[in-house]
Formats: C-alpha cells, structure tokens, sequence
C-alpha cells in the first residue's frame, strides 16, 4: 500500500516523491545505521546528523522554499517518518523538529521570525524542540507553572521542564509558560535560542525504559532573559490555542510512526518464525503462528488504512483533533498489541535487547503516553459524542 496513491499537488509526481524515499532510506541506512549501537550507549544521535539531514533535505521538507524547506506537503514528513522505521535507526527525533516545532513557527510567526529560524532549522544549525510538560504538570497544560514576565524588552523566565524530546542537543526550544492572564488565556509560547543562553540549563539525559538513543532531558530556566521578539504570535495569551491548533499534526505523525513500527515488528518475526525450528518444524508451520500472523496482519493493515486516510484528510486540511485522538489512541494501543503478540513468537530470544523486537516491544510503550496520553484522547472523542 502506498501512500503517493493519494494525488494533489502537482509540482510533483509519483516519481520525484519515490526519490525522496529512496534517498531518506539510503541516508538513514547506510549513513546512519551503522552507529545505532553507540547511539543507544551515549543516549544521543550525533549532533552532526543532523546537518548531514539538513544537506540531504531531510529537515523542513514541508517548509517553504522562501524559508529553506522543500517545499513539500505532509507526505515527504510521512517519508521522513516511515523510513526511519524501515532502516532501523532509533532516535533521531526529526519528526518533532520537522512536524512539530518548525510549523509552530510558520503558522504564528511573524515574516522576521520566520526567517530568522527556519532557514536554520532546514539546514540542521538549529535542532527544535518544544518544553510543554513540567515535573508536576503532563495532561494538565492549564497548570504549567514555568513562569514569563516582562522584563523592559524582554521577558524573564523561571521554571522547569522535563520529558523534552531532543532536549539534550536542541537549542531552539518553544517553552510554553505562564504569562498571567485568565484559564486558556494565561499561556504563551516563547522561542528561545539557547547557545550561550544566560539562565538556561540542561538536565540529565533521563534513563528510559526504551528509545535508549532519544536525548528525553530536563531542562532549567533560572531569570532566562529572552528578547522580546521571542514570543511566538502577535501578542500573549495565545498560548493554548496555538498548541489545540497543532494538536491533530502531531497525533497523526504518531500514528503513522505506530503503523511503521508495526510493519517493521511483523517483518522480523516473518523472517524469524520461518528460520526457527521446535519439534521438527519451523514455528510458522504451526497453526497458532498462522493465525497469529494472519491477525496482526490484519490489524496493521486496517491501522494503516486508518491512519492514511487520516492523512489524506489532513493534506485536504480537513483532519479534526476527535479523528486525529482517535488514530492516536487506537493505533497506538494496537501497535503495543502487535509488539507484544510479536514478542512471543521469538521465544526467550524475544527478551533479549540484542534482538530488535526487544527493544521495538520497549520502545513502543511510549506512544501511549506522549503526545497526550490515550485515555486523554479519548476524553477529547468522547466530548464529541
Ligand atoms: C519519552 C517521552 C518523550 C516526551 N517528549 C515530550 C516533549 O518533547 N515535550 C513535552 O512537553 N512533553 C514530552 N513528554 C511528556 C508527555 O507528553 C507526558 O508524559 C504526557 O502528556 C503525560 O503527562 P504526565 O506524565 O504528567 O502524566 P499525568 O498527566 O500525571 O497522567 C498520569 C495518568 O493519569 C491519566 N490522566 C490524567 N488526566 C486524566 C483525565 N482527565 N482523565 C483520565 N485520565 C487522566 C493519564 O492518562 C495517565 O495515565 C514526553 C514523555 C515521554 C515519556
């Protein structure tokens, strides 16, 4: 199944869109895989990756072409996205950087802005990230207490952050904080520049139970001056909306990475129950493995259907946030499903990190929680009803 059956625009063709994969592929596999090992060791991709990502156009790609992007739509971030699963290579958080970060900016920045970032984001100069959830704060972003105050042109900010995506190399981060104000009108995001930032500081490089590659940080904002052309938007207090707005994007690219990251899982155990051998047959001889096969199967491609039909509702900029959630949510929970139905069909070597579906059934487990936790989505689908 392919995703380029959807046609739109049509600066590009079928054609032009396959070379992009092939080249996402071929970076990613051959540039890249070969250091996952000291990737997951030292918890980080390296830093020059992503300028090398940046040559390839692999950053942006659905920027612009006035701002350095290619100029793409959501499939070349599908791309970016799919490819990365394909080729193996763990942690190198392109699609927030790309799907999440870099829009905020095209979509509230001003023309300065914009220039002044996304260039930089495009080539790999700037690495984004974006600092929602706080030590006692995830779901409840109305109770962020990272706090902005005017400060003569500027603002000063105090708080702290945990969980950031690329938070141990990043140094363009969108801080969301308090800027007083009423309920959905007390927030606002701030992009901040943070090489040689007074007040700004890295946390640890947190120790998670899978996606060992990804920099997941702490980060501190002790009297963090930031000018004020920082603030993102015309005015604050925009906070809130901006982030409900740009919700339905990031639920969809963890959809598609879910489906991804099934057919990845569903490939290695093909490959393995036809090699392995118990009682004198190969373990897909058995009926059970048969009908395992056949469900997850079944499973992944109603997932996938799902989840570009998704996509092609938002390439129509038609997706809702109760559609995206429900991708979010379902094939999330269907891709722990199959990991963990996968899992067992390796047996004990199913439990050791040296086999990727080991750390595939680790690494997975995340996608519930993040990008807001599935029993959030279906509070926001069941408000619908
Ligand atoms: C690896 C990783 C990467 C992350 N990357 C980022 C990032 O880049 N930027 C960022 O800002 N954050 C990031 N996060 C944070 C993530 O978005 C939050 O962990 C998530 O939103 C949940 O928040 P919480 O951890 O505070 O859980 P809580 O909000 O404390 O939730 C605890 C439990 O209560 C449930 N719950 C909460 N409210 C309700 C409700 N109203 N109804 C029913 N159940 C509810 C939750 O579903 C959950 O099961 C990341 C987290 C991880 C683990």
């Amino acid at each position: 199944m392919s995703v380029l059956n959807f046609k739109n625009p049509d600066w590009y063709d079928e054609e032009d869109i396959n070379i992009f994969r092939d080249a996402a592929y071929n970076f990613y596999k051959n540039e890249m895989a070969p250091h996952s090992e000291s990737f997951r060791k030292n918890k980080v991709v390296d830093r020059k990756f992503w300028n090398q990502a940046g040559a390839m156009g692999l950053l942006c790609p659905t920027m612009p072409e006035e701002y350095g992007g290619v100029g793409g739509d959501y499939r070349l971030e599908m791309i970016v996205m799919e490819e990365l699963e394909r080729a193996e290579v763990d942690g190198f958080g392109l699609s927030l950087h790309n799907a999440i970060v870099a829009p905020y900016i095209l979509h509230y920045g001003t023309e300065e802005q914009k220039q002044k970032w996304l260039p930089k984001m495009a080539t790999g100069e700037f690495v984004g990230a974006i600092a929602m959830t706080e030590p006692g704060t995830g779901s409840d972003l109305q109770s962020v207490k990272t706090s902005a105050k005017k400060d003569g042109n500027g603002w000063v900010i105090n708080g702290s952050k945990t969980f950031i995506t690329n938070g141990g190399t990043a140094n363009l981060i969108i801080v969301v904080a308090d800027t007083g104000g009423e309920g959905k009108h007390s927030k606002s995001l701030f992009v901040v520049e943070t090489d040689d930032l007074e007040g700004f500081r890295r946390g640890r490089i947190l120790d998670k139970v899978g996606g060992e590659a990804q920099d997941t940080a702490e980060l501190f904002f002790d009297d963090m001056k930031v000018p004020a052309d920082s603030l993102l938007g015309p005015e604050p207090g925009m906070g809130f909306i901006q982030l409900m707005q740009e919700l339905p994007q990031e639920r969809l690219n963890i959809a598609v990475q879910g489906v991804a990251n099934m057919e990845k899982a569903l490939r290695h155990t093909i490959e393995y129950v036809k090699e392995r051998k118990a009682f004198g047959r190969r373990i897909l001889d058995f009926q059970n493995t048969q009908f395992e096969l056949a469900e997850l199967k079944t499973i992944a491609t109603v997932a996938k259907t799902f989840t570009y039909d998704c996509a092609e509702k938002h390439l129509r900029g038609e997706l809702d946030t109760v559609t995206a959630s429900m991708a979010k949510y379902w094939v999330t929970d269907k891709e722990c499903e199959i990991m963990d139905r996968c899992l067992q069909l390796f047996g004990g070597y199913g439990f050791m990190n040296e086999y990727p579906i080991a750390r595939q059934w680790r690494a997975s487990r995340v996608q519930r929680i993040y990008g807001g936790t599935n029993e959030i989505m279906k509070v926001l689908i069941s408000r619908s009803l």
